[in-house]
C-alpha cells in the first residue's frame, strides 16, 4: 500500500529529477531523487510493505524512516517526520510515523524515495520514481503462490469441475498475471475485483 491515505488526492511538491536550487546547502544543484507529497502536519504514515524500519535523524532528512521491505530488493526512505519514526519490524499498514517539516523542509510534506538494492545517491539510475512505482495495489489479493499450489494440488478435482479447457486456461493466465495487476488495469478484460471474484469462485467450487 502507499504510505499515506488519500495519496492520489495529495499535491506533489518537488517531483522526481528536479534539481535543488542554489542555497540548499549540500543539496544545492543536486537532483531531487524522490517525490514530495504535501500533507498536513500530523498526517499518519503507514508501513507500505511488511518489513523492517530503521529510524534516524539527519540535518537534511529530519526524522527519517529507512524501510527494507521483506523479500524485495528495494529501500524506501520517508523523510521530514514530525517526530522520530518507529523502529523495528512491522506489518503492511502499521502506523510508523507522522508527516512533519523537520530537516531541509519549509512546510509539512513527506519526501519519498525508492532505490534498488541499496541507496546510492551518486547513481540516479538506482532510483525508482515513487510516482510510477507499483505500491503493491494487489497486496490485498489472495496469495498467488499459495493459490497456485492449491490449484496444482487439486488439479484432478479442477479437471472434473472445469471440463471447458477455455476456462481452465483463463484461470492459469489470470493467476500468473494477477501479481502484476495494478489498480485500474485489466487482464483478459477483467478488473482486479473481477479477477479476485473469479479465482475465489474457482477455489470455492474446488473445495465443495
Ligand atoms: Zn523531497
Amino acid at each position: 500500500m502507499k504510505p499515506l491515505k488519500n495519496w492520489d488526492n495529495l499535491a506533489n511538491g518537488f517531483t522526481f529529477k528536479q534539481i535543488y536550487p542554489l542555497g540548499w546547502g549540500s543539496l544545492s544543484g543536486k537532483p531531487h531523487l524522490g517525490l514530495d507529497k504535501i500533507a498536513p502536519s500530523g498526517t499518519p504514515i503507514y508501513m507500505p510493505f511488511t518489513g523492517k524500519v530503521v529510524a534516524t535523524f539527519g540535518s537534511e532528512s529530519g526524522y527519517m524512516a529507512t524501510i527494507y521491505p521483506a523479500g524485495k530488493s528495494i529501500v524506501i526512505r520517508l523523510m521530514h517526520g514530525k517526530q522520530a519514526f518507529k523502529s523495528g519490524n512491522f506489518n503492511e499498514g502499521d502506523l510508523i510515523g507522522y508527516v512533519g517539516s523537520t530537516g531541509a523542509s519549509t512546510s509539512p510534506h513527506v519526501h519519498v524515495d525508492i532505490s534498488q538494492g541499496s541507496v546510492n545517491i551518486n547513481n540516479i539510475n538506482n532510483f525508482i520514481n515513487p510516482a510510477t512505482f507499483d505500491w503493491g495495489e494487489g497486496a490485498n489479493m489472495p496469495d498467488i503462490n499459495a493459490m497456485n499450489n492449491l490449484l496444482n494440488a487439486h488439479q484432478n478435482r479442477l479437471n472434473e469441475l472445469f471440463t471447458e479447457d477455455k476456462k481452465k486456461g483463463k484461470i492459469a493466465v489470470l493467476i500468473s498475471d494477477v501479481s502484476n495487476l495494478k489498480k485500474n488495469q485489466t487482464v483478459s478484460g477483467m478488473t482486479k475485483d473481477e479477477v479476485k471474484a473469479l479465482i475465489l469462485e474457482v477455489l470455492k467450487e474446488a473445495f465443495k
